[in-house]
């Protein structure tokens, strides 16, 4: 889905509030009725009409005919700005740059901080139609309701926002948490590719046995990636100037469908996981282990720390967990990894897909800060532009 951050720095403190209004209007009325955003946003009468067809001609807004009445539904793009205009307050974004991937359930785009440092958004997007399954998608529509994709697609970010700091409090390596709000998570940049991109690794042995012992880590502390493969691990190149040597240091990322070692299926999960990095090593570096396992059986008897129970506890609860796990079973979500049996079938035709492109590009992208006045391309190097200013 585009992003389009460029109107944002023209709107208005009008334009804001009634955006703030429909926002809240819509967590009780699918269609938001005309009156009841006047109310909410408590404007002069006669400021709203104005607002509201600014907003609706950047479509941040729509307009919908109910039945009954006529009224505005937030989109997307609305609640995006609103996220991002949370997050430029905060002084954690100053500006957008280029989209480096786009999931099923996210958008993810650098974008840097006032000081300049490059950080990653990743929008969720829970309720995006999928045109993969007609009948899922018929059955979507007939339930949809635009408080449900809000809602679900926060809930997505505030488990990944939570799981993120948890685990890198406890020392795995992730990125680090930098803010999360609505459903945006703001993080900081690895720079480093998807497994999935990289063709050859000196010993791949090593790589694999990090690996699988990070699964056996998190399962020590209460939890199953559920999703851990070529895609969700990123691999950064670290070369030793003296010995020349080069080890591979890998990042793991994407958290919405983590799942407590007490699940249900936490078994199936774990096997899942350790299959998924097998598979890959074995397909794509001709490397297999002769060691059976990890079991989970055993990778359960010693356990450090119950990160699962911890953010239970904190920022996500169970009825939050329950919430979201039930949206994602009835929508089909479930990570990448469902989809890479098929695309191994046709194997390397698709290795540009998925895509971390022009990363390196020193794009500072598009302010979000009405003050500057810079250009609306969205690869105008909006940071070093206002150094000089
Ligand atoms: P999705 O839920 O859509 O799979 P991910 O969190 O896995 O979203 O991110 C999708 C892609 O975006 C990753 O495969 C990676 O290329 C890139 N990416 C995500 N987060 C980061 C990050 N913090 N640093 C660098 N690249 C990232
Ligand atoms: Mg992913």
């Amino acid at each position: 889905m585009k992003l389009n951050v460029k109107n944002i720095r023209y709107l208005s403190g009008d334009d804001w509030r009634v955006l703030t209004a429909t926002e809240m209007g819509s967590r009780n009325h699918e269609v938001v009725p005309t009156p009841l955003i006047s109310q909410l946003a408590s404007l002069r009468a006669g400021g709203i009409p104005r607002c509201i067809s600014n907003l609706a001609k950047i479509g941040l807004i729509a307009k919908v005919k109910n039945a009954k009445y006529d009224g505005y539904r937030l989109t997307y793009g609305g609640l995006d700005y609103l996220a991002l205009h949370t997050h430029t307050k905060a002084s954690t974004v100053y500006s957008v740059g280029n989209q480096i991937g786009v999931g099923k359930e996210s958008d993810i785009f650098v974008c840097a901080s006032e000081t300049g440092k490059q950080l990653v958004l990743k929008i969720h997007r829970l309720g995006r139609i999928s045109f993969r399954t007609v009948k899922a998608n018929r059955d979507y529509l007939r339930n949809r309701s635009s408080a449900s994709w809000m809602y679900m697609s926060r809930l997505a970010a505030t488990k990944e926002f939570e799981f993120m700091k948890a685990l890198r409090d406890a020392g795995f390596p992730v990125p680090e948490p930098v803010a999360q709000n609505r459903h945006t998570v703001i993080m900081s940049l690895i720079d480093a590719f998807p497994m999935r991109q990289i063709s050859a690794v000196a010993e791949p042995a090593a790589l694999y046995a990090e690996l699988l012992s990070l699964i056996v880590q998190l399962a020590q502390h209460g939890l199953i990636h559920g999703d851990f493969n070529e895609f969700n691990i990123l691999i950064e190149e670290k070369v030793d100037e003296e010995s020349g040597e080069v080890t591979l240091i890998p990042t793991v990322i994407d958290f919405p469908q983590m799942i407590s070692i007490d699940h249900m299926n936490a078994e199936y999960y774990f096997d899942r996981d350790v299959q998924c990095i097998k598979r890959y090593f074995s397909r794509r570096f001709g490397f297999t282990s002769d060691e059976p396992g990890p079991f989970f059986k055993d990778a359960i008897k010693t356990i450090t720390k119950r990160i699962d129970v911890e953010v239970e506890a904190s920022g996500f609860s169970k009825k939050m967990a329950k919430e979201l796990d039930n949206y994602m079973k009835e929508h089909g979500v479930d990570g990448d990894a469902g989809d890479i049996e098929k695309a191994e079938e046709d194997e390397d035709e698709d290795d540009e897909e998925d895509g971390a492109s022009d990363r390196d590009s020193e794009d500072g992208g598009v302010t979000l800060d009405g003050s500057t006045g810079l250009s609306d391309d969205i690869s105008s190097a909006a940071v070093k532009d206002d150094e000089q200013s």
